[in-house]
This record gives structure tokens, sequence and C-alpha cells, in this order.
């Protein structure tokens, strides 16, 4: 059996991360955790508990209840992934709106929030053979990941498929407010103060501007192979 390592997928918003770093983690076998499904579900309890007023978060009400907020993983039969739950509410599709994406990056920009999910985070990853996604994967999470790579596409590009995601699940919302969401998260994303996004010296660039699923597939495993080799 090969050794098992850790491997930290960072990078702006709906360049396809989660898809990709999800079969990856069935090829190698590994565990793979979406932490911006973590980020999502803090979210989705601050709009449920009405910690969120007219777009405005209070965030330390948010701080105070924090210990209240009980995030887990299980798998699901039907979609072969994990869903994420909150206490024991199944809150999958819920998270994936674009009223949670228009408050998500706020609520990720708390530092308390950022200390608990990255506390968690670090605990799913001790055994390694994980793939993580997110922003702060390489950076903070795991900073001694033996694969880094860092995931990138033109804006106009990731909103048409965030937007053709959305259509799909019946959401009524338009490309251009697609598109200012994932600009708006970007700026949010990169410019906080606590674990900004970057682009690492040691991580690999994946520009899926003009790659196809299958394309982006091969590199990273490709990537993948030759850090266990080197592990
Ligand atoms: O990956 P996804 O787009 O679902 O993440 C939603 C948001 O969660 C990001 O825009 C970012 O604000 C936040 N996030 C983060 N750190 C992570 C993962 C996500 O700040 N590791």
């Amino acid at each position: 059996m090969s050794k098992k390592i850790t491997i930290a997928i960072d990078g702006h918003s709906s360049t396809g991360k989660s898809t990709a770093a999800k079969q990856l983690a069935v090829k190698l076998q590994y565990v793979y955790v979406d932490t911006g499904a973590m980020y999502r579900a803090v979210s989705y309890y601050a709009l449920s508990h009405k910690l969120i007023e007219s777009g405005i978060l209070d965030s330390k009400k948010l701080v105070e209840s924090l210990s209240d907020v009980k995030i887990s993983f299980k798998y699901n039969k039907e979609t072969d992934s994990a869903d994420v739950y909150l206490d024991n509410e199944n809150i999958e599709k819920q998270i994936r709106t674009l009223e949670i994406s228009s408050i998500v990056s706020k609520v990720a920009e708390i530092s308390e929030v950022r200390a608990q999910l990255v506390e968690q985070q670090k605990a799913m990853g001790a055994k390694k053979g994980i793939v993580m996604d997110g922003r702060d994967i390489g950076s903070v999470v795991f900073p001694d990941a033996e694969l880094k790579v860092f995931m990138t596409a033109v804006p106009e590009v990731r909103a048409q498929r965030r937007y053709a995601e959305l259509l799909e699940t019946g959401e009524d919302v338009s490309l251009d407010q697609v598109l200012k969401n994932v600009v708006e998260r970007d700026h949010i994303d990169s410019t906080r103060e606590d674990s900004p996004l970057v682009q690492l010296p040691e991580a690999k660039l994946l520009d899926t501007s003009d790659m196809s699923r299958e394309e982006q597939f091969e590199l990273l495993v490709s990537w993948a192979q030759e850090a266990i080799r080197n592990s």
C-alpha cells in the first residue's frame, strides 16, 4: 500500500474545486472534505437564528452562539458523497443558494468562526489520506500538505458554470447576479485580515478557464501520484 498524503486544494470561488477534489478523493480512496460547506453551514445557522437582518450580520451574537453550532458530514448513498448537517438537520441543499453565497464571506471573516472550523478540519485530516478544498487549506489548515493546488479561472467562466448549477436546482437568478457574487467573494476572501486566500509559491496552479473536467482530473491525478511517490 502506498503512503497516504495530504492534499490541499485552494482557489477562487466556483472554479470547480469541489468537483475535482471529490473525484480525486474517490480515485485515491481518500476522505474528501468541502470546507466551504462548513462556512456555509455557519451562515445558514446565522440566517435561521435571525442573526442577519436586512443583510447586516450580528457578528457579536454569532460568536457568542458558536458553541451551539454543531456541524458534521454524513455519507449519502444516493449521491455517493457526504452531506453537511447542522445538528441533525441535513442542510446540503439549503447552503448552496445565492442567499447563503451572498453572506458567507462576511461570516468567514470572523476569526472566532475560523478558529472553530480550522480546529475541526485539522482533526479530520490528522491521519492523512485526505483531500480538502477551501481557501486557507495549504496556508493555515495543512501547511505541511505534500500536495498544494491553487485553482482559478476567469470570472466569466466561473460565473457561467455556477449560474448553470443554480438554474438546475431551480433558483431564480441572473447571470449578472452570480458574476457579481463571485467577484465580490473573491475580493473579500483575498483581502480579509485573518487567513486570506493566497496563491502560495509552492502550490501548483490549475487554471481551468479552458479545461474540461476530464483534463483537470487527469492533471490532478498525475500531480497526486507524483507527490505520493516523493513522500
Ligand atoms: O468553497 P465555497 O465557495 O463553497 O466557500 C464559500 C465561502 O466560504 C468562500 O467564499 C469563503 O468566504 C469561505 N471559505 C473560507 N475558507 C475556507 C473555505 C471557504 O473562508 N477554507
